[in-house]
């Protein structure tokens, strides 16, 4: 019988954990084929990738610097201060529709072939096994043996490779938050110069050599949210790894009368990192690392059949049907993904070399003053540049007889610099009749750039007239009513 549901349930518990709960160790055989090597090339630019970015700069940064200390973010050239991580909404909810949109079209490729998890594990850590403790026949030989001193010194040595890599990843990771002139001066400090760092590097080697020395594929299978997503992201017409079981089945041995082309090796079991058997048919556990297509290509080519009996297709391909790439998810994704990179774009190409705001100061909205209503803000200039900026900051539109203080000379804000300024703006209370808008306004010496910023000033709502300065002995008068012509009565 042909698989029939997408993601099948097999078997009561996943690939990795025995019945008793605990974990079962995998010793996934290698497999050498053209997938293996394009991936292996992909990996090799990922990671050179992540161990550039921090050393390569971009006008006078580096690449990628999210350096939150000072509250600035370096992306490639653009630098992005606090206030402007409303884009991150976009950037990421665009990356978020991309992802989808690929794993409508491609399934798990992300997994099996980009993925930091996937491309640490299998492009270092275990090519580190291999080379110290041999292939997957020695590796299970080796766990299995008796604990003797050769052994030791095998496991020895192993996890110190692996502590060490795992330490030099965490410290490449700190690098993107701190940059590596500054992890340069925090290494060669003493841990208590900076308990911080210390105790986010300690923790970070800790966490990435538990996960790649033992946890490894679990994560995919247990931990990772987007692995649990694919029976949502995927259908019948994307694009997975799977077992043609009308060619496949039923398996016999090479020759044997009415069998299939599978001849039961085995071997796409065996280099599964996951511990899987595709031909069980598309399963949660599987990561797309396209192992499986190797190892059973190279049997088929050994027995003289055609290759493809596991190979790339969607299981609507895998049963004779036709796939389908158009399809309403893959519309809507597409569509969604593409209003997020515009808006991202629209939203980048407005973003000024230095950022205005202004508040309120904490305490009332306003005060009344003696004759005068006033409202106290503070104007926040912050440069994103690496030089210093000249910055003439104006109050406009202030009705006749208003007045602003506070912002009378130039503010010039250092590289990367901040400036906070007291605003008070007031206006005389016999001339205060309702709330009105004016405008700060910040100009770069140079002019080449505007900031404005709208606000709004506030006073009672019905202010009583000031009382009017009385002469010793003279009786209280009261105001007369606002639509009455007498004039103010004696109070008796
Ligand atoms: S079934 Fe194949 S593609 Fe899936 S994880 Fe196993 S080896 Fe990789
Ligand atoms: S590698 Fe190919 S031939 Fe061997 S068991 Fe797997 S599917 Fe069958």
């Amino acid at each position: 019988m042909r698989p029939t549901s997408r993601l099948r349930p097999t078997r009561d518990t996943v690939s990795t954990i025995r019945e008793d709960g605990s974990h079962r160790f995998l010793f996934p055989a290698d497999a050498a084929g053209r997938f293996r090597r394009a991936r292996r090339a992909a990996a090799l630019v990922l990671i050179a990738a992540y161990l550039s970015l921090p050393w390569i700069r971009v006008g006078g940064y580096p690449a990628v610097f999210l350096d939150v200390a000072r509250r600035r973010f370096h992306l490639f050239g653009l630098v992005l201060a606090a206030q402007d991580l409303w884009l991150l909404f976009f950037l990421i909810s665009g990356l978020g529709f991309g992802l989808f949109l690929i794993t409508a079209l491609l399934g798990r490729v992300w997994c099996g072939w980009a993925c930091p998890q996937t491309v640490f594990l299998e492009h270092v850590y275990r090519r580190v096994e291999r080379w110290i403790d041999g292939d997957a026949m020695r590796r299970r030989q080796w766990a299995e043996a008796p604990t003797t001193l050769s052994k030791i010194l095998r496991r020895t040595a192993k996890h110190a490779v692996y502590l060490a890599l795992s330490a030099a990843i965490a410290h490449l990771f700190l690098a993107y938050f701190v940059s590596i002139p500054a992890l340069w001066g925090m290494m060669r400090g003493a841990p208590g110069d900076n308990w911080g760092a210390f105790v986010f590097i300690a923790a970070a080697t800790g966490i990435v050599y538990f996960d790649f020395a033992w946890f490894r594929e679990q994560l995919c299978v247990i931990l990772c949210p987007y692995g649990r997503l694919q029976s949502a992201l995927t259908d019948d017409h994307t694009l997975v790894i799977g077992y043609d079981w009308a060619r496949g089945e039923p398996r016999g041995r090479l020759g044997e009368t009415g069998a299939g082309d599978c001849v039961a090796c085995d071997r796409c079991v065996q280099v599964c990192p996951t511990g899987i058997d595709i031909r069980q048919g598309l399963q949660m556990e599987c990561i797309g690392c396209a192992a499986c297509i190797d190892a059973c290509d190279e049997v088929m080519l050994r027995v003289g059949r055609a290759r493809g009996l596991v190979r790339y297709d969607s299981l609507s391909g895998l049963t004779g049907r036709r796939t389908r790439w158009l399809r309403p998810r893959t519309v809507l994704y597409g569509a969604l993904l593409l209003a997020g990179m515009a808006v991202a774009a629209w939203s980048i190409g407005g973003i000024r070399p230095a950022v205005l705001s202004v508040t309120r100061m904490v305490g009332a909205p306003y005060y009344v003053d003696g004759d005068l209503v006033r409202n106290q803000f503070l104007v926040r200039l912050v440069n994103k540049r690496a030089e210093a900026a000249d910055l003439a900051v104006t109050v406009r539109g202030l009705p006749a007889g208003a007045a602003a203080r506070g912002l009378d000379a130039p503010v010039t804000v250092g590289p990367l610099g901040e400036e906070v300024r007291p605003l008070i703006v007031q206006e005389p209370r016999s001339r205060y009749a309702a709330p009105f808008a004016f405008e700060v306004e910040a100009t770069d010496r140079s002019g080449s750039f505007t900031l404005r910023r709208a606000l709004e000033f506030l006073g009672p709502d019905n202010i009583p007239a000031p009382p009017a300065p009385r002469a010793p002995n003279s009786p209280i008068r009261t105001a007369a009513p606002a639509n009455s012509d007498e004039p103010p009565r004696a109070r008796p």
